[in-house]
């Protein structure tokens, strides 16, 4: 590994939790401060000069507008600057897919940007915390890293921000990729690309907003009725993510709730409540007729982020909202 500056953001999270005990389950999230896992690197001699900027030393649970927006100056701003190679942010894993898809749909690709956090606390007995943080250096000071956009390391592997989901609440090895599984595979010693880049020459796909507005998730259940969706539209909601079941589905006097929604000016995507899979249009539920847009391969919490950055651009036409998630 030659030696480069890498830009390393640090929010808190796990990777930066202390234990109450070492056996124990309790800790809190966001203890340590970046300064003392950056010094804990330095300590192991790699050949990577790293300059840390703490951001926020929060569970990612409460990361929202203002950290995001600090993330985003401050990686516009390294991405312009020709000392640094490449940028790892610490990140608490429960939002991790959130904060990694709204800053590839504002950031050019080109400079490497890797997000890292870890399942167990730093002083917990096989913490996975320094392995994930080493893991990140090697992939964010790879000049094949370059032109693939935001990236998650976890679990010595390496997922596209597009892709990128916690699926379990506790495994060491709790994300997976859809509908691509890893696209690298690294430990401290070696570094393994499935694939050529994705994202060479691409720009952000949106500017940066000057604010985020209020969208909601909804997750659909057996015997529910129209009420959510009526108080959801109570509070203002701008936009509204379905967790449908399926394929995205929900009981009639929901879809009809939201089908008043669209008729109101309120955008409606239907994503899924399942796991993993596509959400396509038209196949049990009638997108044309009732005005919804369907996720496609993005699950509720991505959904809603580009839902969100649609209507801060100002696009709430179904048609446009779809193409939107189609890719276009
Ligand atoms: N809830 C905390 C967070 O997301 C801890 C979970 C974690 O980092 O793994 O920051």
């Amino acid at each position: 590994m030659s030696a480069q500056r890498l830009l390393v953001l640090g929010t808190g999270g796990t990777i930066a939790g202390s234990a109450s005990s070492a056996t124990g389950q309790s800790y809190a999230a966001g203890d340590i401060t970046l300064e003392v896992m950056v010094a804990n690197i330095a300590a192991l001699d790699l050949e990577v000069e790293l300059v840390a900027r703490p951001i926020a030393q929060i569970g990612s649970q409460d990361i929202g507008w203002p950290q995001w927006s600090a993330l985003h100056a401050e990686i516009a701003a390294a991405q312009g600057d020709a000392d640094i190679a490449g940028v790892i942010i610490t990140h608490g894993t429960d939002t991790a897919e959130e904060t990694a898809f709204l800053l590839d749909l504002t950031l050019d690709a080109g400079m490497p940007v890797v997000m890292v956090g870890a399942m167990r606390p730093a002083d917990a007995v096989g913490s996975d915390g320094i392995r994930n943080l080493l893991n990140a250096i090697r992939v964010a000071s790879d000049p094949r890293a370059r032109d693939r956009g935001v990236m998650v390391v976890m679990g010595d592997t390496v997922f596209a921000a597009s892709d990128v989901r916690k699926a379990a609440t506790s495994n060491i090895d709790a994300f997976k990729g859809y509908p691509r599984g890893p696209i690298a595979r690294v430990t401290p010693s070696s570094l393994d690309w499935f694939a050529p880049a994705h994202r060479i020459g691409s720009t952000k796909r949106f500017p940066w907003p000057e604010a985020l507005p209020r969208v909601a998730i909804l997750t659909a259940g057996a015997g529910m009725d129209a009420m959510p969706v009526q108080a959801l539209l109570g509070i203002g909601c701008k936009g509204i993510v379905i967790a449908g079941m399926g394929q995205g589905n929900a009981p009639r006097v929901v879809l009809d709730a939201l089908a008043d929604a669209v008729r109101a000016g309120v955008p409606v995507v239907r994503s899924s409540r399942v796991d993993e899979g596509m959400v396509d249009r038209n196949v049990e539920v009638d997108d044309d007729a009732l005005g919804f847009a369907a996720a496609r391969a993005l699950g509720p919490a991505k959904a809603r982020v580009l839902l969100m950055l649609l209507i801060a651009s100002g696009i709430t036409d179904a048609g446009a909202v779809q193409a939107a998630f189609d890719g276009g």
